[in-house]
């Protein structure tokens, strides 16, 4: 294992410390505070505005994290494209880029695997391997602003992994990509996705960040919700809830629900009538997604009709509620999916040769 210090997931007071530790002036620290996050190089040689001594010596007490891309697959329909990365130590995670009309939005990873187990998730079926380090989340939008030659300007940590189970390292990273000394990308153009750790939710809250705070709802009661999320055992839909309401309280921030729409199991009418009953009132937003079935649950999508009916009925509580435009249909794959086909075609690649 490398000893080094993960120079990218410093924050500049820690790495001033650092240039300072070794013996150098404080200018240096914004030197490579600037090579790092706003130039994004990926050696210690580009920093070409340090002596070599000093390049040197950054080499023998620190390392740099760097992300392999092994597959990139770009949509024809609307230019969404999936990176498959390779980690240093092997791993594999996913990140998606989405072109909008307002800009460029990149879905992160927060983990490699995921041990919350969600029923329709294709991430957590290996569970957990480990944790990401800030630096490896940055790297995910350094890489990706790398290949595009454009700005990211908005991110979701929606995809493997979650977010809160890798608590401090996200609250890092997020700090990290929001510095007005890095890529200084907005907390406000940031959400954050929850299957819904409560403790968690008010320790966020209490952090003072300004980033949406969207909660993994997915059913309108807690037997349904057991059914298909094991975290519901540990907290009831209506604890999550007393959480959101204090963390819009402390943030002013809106939240937004995401309901995965299962055919015959969440998307009754008394599912959605229930949905309303408990978010009526709340300053909200319901993100409805038709499920994308895996191969290794029967979990089917519901009909247009359905989803159209949850919708409306939803909306006569005033809820603002939208149906989730599926983004690069024809590379298509659920979260995890095209990491798991990746793994376990090396295996047998492997078993053969
Ligand atoms: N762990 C976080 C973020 C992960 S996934 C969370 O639970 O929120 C982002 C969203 O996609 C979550 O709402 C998740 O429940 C949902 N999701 C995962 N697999 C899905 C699938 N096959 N079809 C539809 N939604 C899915």
């Amino acid at each position: 294992m490398d000893m080094r210090i993960d120079i990218k997931s410093l924050d500049f007071e820690e790495l001033n410390n650092l240039v300072l530790e070794l013996g150098e002036k404080s200018f240096r620290a914004k030197q490579i505070y600037e090579w790092l996050h706003v130039k994004l190089v990926r050696s210690f040689e580009e920093m070409s505005n340090l002596s070599k001594a000093l390049r040197d010596k950054l080499e023998e007490k620190c390392y740099l994290t760097a992300l392999k891309p092994v597959e990139i697959l770009t949509s024809k329909v609307d230019g969404t494209k999936k990176y498959l990365f390779e980690l240093q130590d092997g791993n594999i995670i996913e990140s998606v880029l989405m072109r909008y009309h307002h800009g460029n939005s990149v879905c992160i990873s927060t983990q490699v695997g995921c041990r919350m187990g969600c029923k329709f998730c294709a991430s957590t079926l290996d569970g957990l391997e480990r944790n990401l380090l800030p630096s490896e989340m940055l790297d995910e939008i350094y890489t990706i602003q790398r290949d595009i030659g454009e700005r990211v300007s908005n991110i979701v940590l929606m995809g493997s992994g979650e977010p809160l189970d890798n608590y401090d390292n996200v609250m890092k990273f997020l700090k990290l990509i929001s510095d007005d000394y890095g890529l200084n990308i907005s907390q406000r153009n940031i959400t954050l996705s929850t299957c819904g750790l409560v403790p968690k939710i008010y320790e966020l809250a209490d952090s003072q960040v300004q980033i949406t705070l969207a909660i993994s709802l997915h059913a309108s009661n807690d037997e349904t919700r057991k059914e298909l999320m094991p975290v519901a055992k540990a907290y009831k839909i209506e604890q999550i809830l007393k959480a959101c309401k204090y963390y819009f309280d402390k943030t002013g921030r809106r939240l937004t629900f995401e309901y995965s729409l299962v055919s015959g199991i969440n998307d009754t009418i008394e599912g959605a009538t229930n949905l309303g009953e408990l978010l009526k009132g709340i300053n909200c937003h319901v993100n409805l997604i038709p499920v994308n079935p895996i191969k290794e649950r029967d979990f089917k999508q519901s009909e247009k009709e359905a989803i159209e009916k949850f919708k409306n009925k939803l909306e006569k509580y005033g809820i603002n509620v939208t149906i989730r435009r599926e983004m690069g249909r024809d590379i298509n794959g659920a979260c995890g999916q095209l990491r798991k086909s990746y793994n376990e075609t090396k295996k047998t690649k492997e078993g053969e040769s």
